[in-house]
Order: C-alpha cells, then sequence, then structure tokens
C-alpha cells in the first residue's frame, strides 16, 4: 500500500541522512545491525511489560534508522548482495519481535485470547508473505504487491500500539482497543496478502511450466 506513493520519494528524503551517516564511518550493515538489535532490545522489553506508548517510540525510531542503510549503500555507489540478505534477514527478524513482544502482552498482561489469535496470526503471515516472494525470486518468478507490506505492517502496528499505550497512561478505555483494531485489520488483509502473492506467482510468466525430472546420475 504505501509502497504505492512512494519508494523514490524516500529514497530522495533520506539520500541527505545518508551521506551524513556514511560521513561518520559507519557501514550500511553496521547500521542494519545496530537498527535490528536496537528495536529488538524495545520489543521484547517494552511491549511485554506493558509500556506500549514508549516500546513504540523507540522502536520507531530505530526502525526508521535501519531503514537508512539503502540510503547510505546509495551514497557509496551502490550495496553488496550480502548486505541485501543481511537487512532482509534482519527486518523478518525485528517483526517476529515486534510481533512475540505484542503476544506475549496479550497473554501475560492482557489475558486476551482473541488478541492473541490475531496476533499469532500476524506473526505468522508477515513472514509467509515475504517468503513467499524470495522463494517466487528464487525461482526467476515475481511475487510482487499485495495490501500488506511491510511498512503498512508497521504503521498499522506502532500506530495500534501507540494508541493504546496513550488510552492506558490517560485513562482514556475506548482508547486502548486501537491495538486490538489494528491486529485484527493486520491479520485479514495479510491473509489476502499471502492469497494475492500466491496469485502473482501462479501468473509469472513460466510459472506452471513443467520442470522436467533430473537427469539419474551415472555411475561411476
Ligand atoms: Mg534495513
Amino acid at each position: 500500500m504505501l509502497s504505492f506513493f512512494g519508494r523514490e520519494t524516500f529514497a530522495r528524503a533520506t539520500a541527505p541522512l545518508g551521506k551524513a551517516l556514511v560521513r561518520t564511518g559507519l557501514t550500511p550493515d553496521a547500521v542494519t545491525l545496530i537498527g535490528t538489535a536496537a528495536s529488538i532490545t524495545a520489543a521484547v522489553t517494552l511491549f511485554p511489560t506493558g509500556h506500549l506508548f514508549w516500546g513504540t517510540m523507540v522502536i520507531w525510531l530505530f526502525v526508521m534508522f535501519d531503514m537508512l542503510d539503502g540510503a547510505m549503500a546509495r551514497a557509496r555507489g551502490g550495496g553488496t548482495k550480502y548486505g541485501a540478505v543481511l537487512d532482509a534477514t534482519c527486518d523478518r527478524v525485528a517483526d517476529g519481535a515486534i510481533f512475540g513482544g505484542l503476544a506475549w502482552w496479550s497473554v501475560y498482561h492482557e489475558h486476551n485470547k482473541w488478541l492473541f489469535f490475531a496476533t499469532l496470526v500476524v506473526l505468522v503471515t508477515s513472514q509467509v508473505i515475504s517468503y513467499a516472494k524470495a522463494r517466487a525470486e528464487a525461482s526467476g518468478l515475481s511475487a510482487d504487491g499485495g495490501i500488506i507490506e511491510r511498512p503498512d505492517r508497521l504503521v498499522i502496528v506502532l500506530v495500534g500500539a501507540g494508541f493504546t499505550g496513550i488510552g492506558g497512561h490517560w485513562g482514556i478505555e475506548w482508547l486502548t482497543w486501537a491495538v486490538h483494531v489494528a491486529m485484527w485489520i493486520l491479520a485479514v488483509l495479510s491473509i489476502v496478502t499471502v492469497f494475492q502473492r500466491v496469485l502473482a506467482v501462479r501468473n509469472s510468466p513460466g510459472a506452471r511450466e513443467v520442470i522436467p525430472p533430473a537427469a539419474p546420475q551415472e555411475a561411476r
């Protein structure tokens, strides 16, 4: 959804920050690792203990920081394949920590089975959505698009968690439902996205050509 109005705008907006970070001597891979480690730490400490507002703020900050690795790579004249795989892998781990932290909170803090259920659906589908695309690309096919991509997922979950945190802090009861709404929207739309990606693969050129079985190896 968000990628629709934005990769180029984002690239242009972050270019000066990317250049500035390169001048500090940091590498794009280091920024990926620092951003991910900090997001994970916040997600598994602040969310499970019920600090939804501060958890959201810290995660937001470091997720944005982690998104500068691409701008840094461009400022250095290009990134590496290793950097791209590291970045994608770290994104999966960070997503796992965010939804894992919220799942923990929904069970041990809120004692809410249904919120736990929705969070588990999001935890699994967020990984499957990105796996489908990576696996398709490994077979030379494409599985782009879908309603929920990572930026959408992060905006929805963090807006929900942030408002629930504010509601809890100021005693605004109805606002504490924000994360529930966010998680159900994400759960439903993520399932839709899995189907969209599988369909995109099915419609990729050459996707349904029969692959001949490998010839038996000659005995040596
Ligand atoms: Mg990154």
